[in-house]
């Protein structure tokens, strides 16, 4: 016998404690009335059955007593995160009760009975008891939201004070490769080549978590214009013709009008599309879309960009006839940070952010993104955004007009403001009119090629074909 067993032998045995009976309800009660978390037990007609002291304190009753009984929907009341009433035909929470449907969201901010708000993370929870009760809990996440705004904060901070040594780095290291401006052996710019992609893929992941953080940024603003989208796609869609060029890749760009289109044509008549659109978040989205279909094609493969509209939408596709992406990964593509992994992507940099971007682009300006995709034939990326009819564009840029005139009228120093010796105390003198361009200018290039037969695009999901959005 070894010495662990002559211990384990040596040892009396311990009985097993005696449990007083478990009373079950009596430990329910206790959880409930002691958690921090509102909980809320409603009836099938919304009627408080149940509330605990949390909650009664959260909504701004005194005690739960007060509340029971009471209609939901009276002390539910939310706002947005910009302080605007979440009326109750748009209230999700109260949806969810009606529907008897599951929902949670930490978007709501919960103002109370004496008008205090409080972001809260909310979930609605139906009961199996087939009387069709509902759990709703109430958590408080000002903490969390802090925390997560510092960090935020200080990813955006990091990345844009790394960018800086970064570019310097990339533009060094391109003057050493650069014959006219160094002199260097085979070897060293075999090392150098490699530096440099690796600070331009640094350069760029930078540049992406700043996206990222910016989308959580509720300082920025959107700066909806009213824009014409077939030009304006082609204008931006332009910008990378040269980077098209370089890996030989044939470029169509081809408007139609509704599902009128002329399959795998070469142009078509061009036909006007309007939208109301934040340029910046477009132009995000477009470039975004492009390098991911450069980067995923082979060279000499193609790329065809088309905008059409029906009655309600504008519909842009990007289509490439790249490497393709499975079925599996489609379902995942637009989540943040991921990138397919296999033997032909390996090889290609990336962050896995981009296409995460462009949803939250697309979905901020009331649009949707999703992509069809044949495992090695090709891949279309979809963006559909509401479409203005001819006669709201027209009345919405006369407002945008206005509003820019009225705007330059008040950043113009009065007569009365300035003092007699024409200087403005504190203030620097704005003498230009601020004004915001309806669509910030962007080098026009010609096509490094001429359209060519355009790669064939299924504009219906056929058979074989994966939807992801
Ligand atoms: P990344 O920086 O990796 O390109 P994205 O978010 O833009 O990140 O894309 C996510 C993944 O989706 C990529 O890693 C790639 O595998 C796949 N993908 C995106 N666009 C295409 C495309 N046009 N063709 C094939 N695969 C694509």
């Amino acid at each position: 016998m070894g010495i662990f067993d002559k211990l384990k032998a040596a040892t009396p045995k311990k009985k097993p404690a005696q449990v007083a009976p478990v009373d079950r309800m009596a430990l329910a009660n206790m959880i409930v009335e002691s958690i921090t978390d509102g909980v809320i037990i409603v009836d099938a007609g919304n009627s408080v059955q149940m509330i605990n002291p949390a909650a009664a304190a959260m909504v701004g009753y005194a005690t739960p007593d007060m509340a029971t009984g009471v209609n939901v929907a009276g002390i539910l009341r939310f706002e947005n995160g910009e302080g605007v009433k979440i009326e109750d035909s748009s209230n999700e929470v109260l949806g969810a009760l009606a529907r008897n449907e599951s929902f949670s969201t930490r978007n709501y901010v919960l103002v109370n009975a004496q008008n205090q708000r409080k972001a809260v993370a909310v979930t609605v929870t139906p009961t199996k008891t087939g009387h069709g009760e509902k759990v709703i809990t109430f958590r408080d996440i000002a903490k969390e939201l802090e925390q997560e705004g510092e960090q935020t904060e200080f990813i955006s901070t990091a990345s844009h004070e790394m960018r800086t040594p970064v570019a310097s780095i990339e533009g060094y290291l391109g003057l050493a490769l650069n014959p006219q401006c160094a002199t260097i052996d085979d070897r060293a710019r075999k090392y150098l080549d490699e530096a440099h992609a690796s600070s331009q893929h640094l350069g760029r992941l930078f540049k992406d978590l700043l996206d990222v953080t910016k989308l959580d940024d509720k300082k920025v603003r959107l700066h909806m214009v009213p824009v014409e989208m077939v030009d304006l796609v082609k204008q931006i869609v332009d910008g990378q013709v040269p980077a098209m060029g370089e890996k030989r890749l044939k470029y169509t760009f081809g408007s139609t009008n509704g599902m009128n289109t002329s399959e795998g044509g070469g142009r078509t008549i061009a036909q006007s599309a309007y939208s109301l659109v934040d340029v910046d978040f477009l132009r995000e989205i477009l470039n975004n879309l492009i390098e991911n279909a450069i980067k995923y094609t082979k060279e000499n493969g193609a790329i065809w960009v088309n905008v059409r509209g029906d009655s309600d939408r504008v519909l842009v596709n990007v289509t490439d006839t790249g490497i393709g992406i499975s079925p599996d990964d489609l379902k995942h593509i637009f989540q943040k940070f991921y990138r397919v992994d296999n033997s032909q992507t390996r090889e290609i940099g990336g962050t896995g952010l981009g296409l995460y971007i462009v949803k939250m682009r697309a979905e901020a300006m009331g649009g949707k993104v999703w992509a069809e995709s044949s495992f090695g034939e090709g891949s279309t990326f979809y963006l559909s955004l509401p479409r203005l009819t001819f006669e709201e564009y027209e009345r919405r840029k006369q407002i945008q007009a206005n509003t820019e005139m009225m705007t330059a009228a008040q950043q113009q120093p009065t007569a009365s403001a300035i003092p007699s010796n024409g200087m403005m105390a504190g203030a620097p003198v704005q003498s230009q009119a601020i004004s915001q361009p309806v669509m910030a200018p962007q080098p026009v290039q010609q096509p490094a090629m001429q359209p060519q037969v355009a790669p064939t695009v299924a504009t219906n999901p056929t058979a074989g074909t994966i939807i992801s959005s």
